[in-house]
């Protein structure tokens, strides 16, 4: 069809799933099955989606280094880990569900390393503990080695090739378009390769595009998690939530923020400062060197700030392996010695690695139901279905991680969720029906791409996003206050006035990586504005937001999540569940370690 001189082609499927990562991939796989139409767009072959790079392990009670461990105690370290703005009923959901979503991949040809008995493997991970906290450190993240999200990514793909999902890949999708009875009913895409506008039916959407790590300039992410998804959501009018919690893990290679995954502590590593001292315990008595991320990082910025930094700038720690002995770290962490040796020319067998606290996870996002629903409110502020949409994985916010996500935590959220919206839209479509999409609807969608299009001259994308990257590293960091906060606001709104005028030099069709970065910042700007406001008003610590200035949690006035509207920057409070379904809740309660 021609849309305003435009030619645009058209596609159609039973269900459209934007992401080929763990989450889009399980969710593909449960739906293909039942042998309805599933296609996967994305814009990376599926294979190199970020979830390749997940190092430490999928964490899990399958009971294999413990024979006693208790899902219900792994829930409640999630609760705990969360500071209690997890939605009890989806923690309850994924921590239960999880052993059949693990064994399921072990079956698919998942290879996890094993113990000596031949049962998968288990690591000591932050935050995991026995008893309800009371019995001790667990042993709960299963892993694959150091390489468990390539491991599991790998395995969830063969399995579609298998079931006969469709990839379109390295295709890029720009928009939601709502069909003519106000649902969800399709896509507008273009094909990387030659440049073609598509629009694409279906009778449910599935945002499964990953995090938005490179909103910060220091992070330990893809270059191509830059929250897309989350950008259509924000332009279709819907909300996003609890997008003040971002975490920052506590070990990226100083000075390049790969990943020194937590495995190096769940092993026996340690951070020291630079008088050699081993720092975490007189912080975390308990739990040490394994308490949970947001805690590490701000008891890392506490010794920088105390002037015990390492190197010449005082500014990062170390994270000593090298007491773990050789053989230990070729063979459960071999990548991290790699990576380590490679990009900052140390050797861990002999040296400790310098690290720093780098920008890791995204907590917020899209709100869902356990059914992987896209929610928004009505006007009481009630949750409403959005029709037609659904969203799994990093992207969404189910919400299970709250305000601090537990290490080996998301890539059971991708199999167990992706796994539940792809049971849940097997019976909720009819194959074959779908509604007509408004022209209306399909001009607007397309219209970014020729608004890009026709630009003479302005600003390069590249200036604009690495001032963004910028902003939010220096005023939305690890420790936040109001003044830092509304002067990061006043930035934001300049950058955002200057991306007026958004100029691309290059307007070729074939693989024109100018036009995918520019997409890619706008959906990223929508984010950082969600971030900024959303910190701002939070005036309270919970778990990685940590206020200078409300250094106390407030249970009364803020164990709510929050609601961020991009059309009047406006931030709105959604409860926090607190009805699991088989056990009581577990009550707020002071988080130490
Ligand atoms: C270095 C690193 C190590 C980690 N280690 C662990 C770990 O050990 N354990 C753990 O539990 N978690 C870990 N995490 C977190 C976890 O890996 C991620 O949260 C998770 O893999 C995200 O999976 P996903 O399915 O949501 O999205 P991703 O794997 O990020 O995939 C997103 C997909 O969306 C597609 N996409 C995005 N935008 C578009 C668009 N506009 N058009 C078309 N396609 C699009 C991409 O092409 C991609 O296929 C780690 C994260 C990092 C960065």
């Amino acid at each position: 069809m021609e849309i305003k001189g435009q030619q645009v082609s058209e596609k159609s499927f039973d269900v459209l799933i934007v992401g080929g990562g763990g989450s889009g991939l399980r969710a593909a796989l449960e739906i293909s099955k039942s042998g309805l139409e599933v296609a996967v767009i994305s814009k990376v072959f599926p294979t190199r989606s970020h979830t390749v790079a997940a190092q430490g392990g999928i964490t899990c009670a399958i009971a294999s280094a413990d024979p006693d461990d208790d899902w219900r105690w792994h829930m409640f370290d999630t609760i705990k880990g969360s500071d209690y703005i997890g939605d009890q009923d989806a923690i309850e959901y994924m921590c239960s569900e999880g052993p059949e979503a693990v064994f399921e991949l072990e079956h698919m040809g998942l290879p996890f390393s094993r113990f000596e008995n031949g049962r998968i493997y288990q690591r000591p991970f932050g935050g995991q503990s026995k008893e309800f906290g009371e019995g001790g450190q667990a042993a709960r993240t299963c892993a694959a080695a150091d390489r468990t999200g390539h491991a599991l990514l790998h395995t969830l793909y063969q399995a579609n090739l298998k079931a006969g999902t469709k990839f379109l890949n390295e295709w890029f999708a720009v928009d939601l378009i709502e069909d003519s009875e106000g649902a969800i009913g399709g896509i507008s895409c273009f094909d990387m390769e030659t440049g073609e506008i598509s629009i694409v039916r279906s009778s449910a959407v599935v945002l499964a595009t990953g995090g938005a790590g490179q909103v910060y300039e220091q992070n330990t992410t893809s270059l191509i998690c830059t929250g897309d998804g989350l950008g259509m959501v924000l332009r279709n009018g819907l909300p996003l939530q609890d997008m003040e919690m971002w975490q920052f893990h506590p070990t990226g290679l100083y000075g390049n923020g790969s990943l020194m995954t937590e495995g190096c502590r769940g092993e026996g590593g340690y951070l020291i400062n630079s008088e050699g001292e081993r720092f975490m315990p007189n912080y975390a008595p308990k739990a040490k060197d394994l308490a949970s991320r947001d805690v590490v990082s701000r008891c890392i910025v506490q010794e920088l700030i105390a002037g015990r930094g390492c190197g010449e700038k005082k500014d990062h720690v170390l994270l000593k392996i090298d007491h773990l002995g050789e053989e230990a770290i070729k063979s459960k962490l071999p990548e991290i010695r790699e990576i380590s040796m490679t990009f900052a020319g140390v050797d861990p067998i002999k040296d400790p690695i310098p690290v720093v606290p780098t920008c890791h996870y995204m907590m917020g996002g899209i709100p869902t139901n356990v059914n992987g629903q896209v929610l928004t409110t009505d006007v009481k502020g009630k949750d409403q279905i959005v029709q037609g949409l659904y969203s799994i994985g990093e992207a969404a916010n189910v919400s299970v991680h709250g305000a601090n996500r537990l290490g080996g935590n998301s890539l059971l959220d991708l199999v167990v969720f992706g796994r539940a919206a792809g049971r849940h839209i097997k019976q909720d479509i009819k194959s074959g029906h779908r509604s007509e999409l408004s022209k209306g609807n399909i001009e607007k969608s397309i219209d970014v791409l020729r608004r890009l299009d026709s630009s003479k001259s302005g600003e390069s994308v590249f200036d604009l996003k690495s001032d963004m990257q910028k902003t939010m590293q220096d005023y939305f960091g690890v420790y936040r206050n109001e003044k830092l906060m509304s002067q990061g606001i006043e930035k934001l709104k300049e950058i955002e006035e200057r991306t007026k005028s958004l100029h691309l030099r290059d307007k070729s069709n074939q693989f024109n990586s100018e036009r995918v970065e520019a997409l890619e910042y706008i959906n990223m700007l929508g984010i950082a504005k969600a971030t900024a406001y959303a910190a701002y008003e939070r005036k309270e610590s919970r778990g990685a937001h940590a206020r200078e200035d409300f250094p106390e949690r407030d249970d009364e006035k803020w164990l709510s999540h929050s609601l961020y509207f991009l059309k009047d920057n406006s931030v709105a409070k959604r409860a926090v569940n607190f009805s699991p379904k088989t056990i009581d809740a577990f009550k707020p309660k002071a988080r130490v370690y």
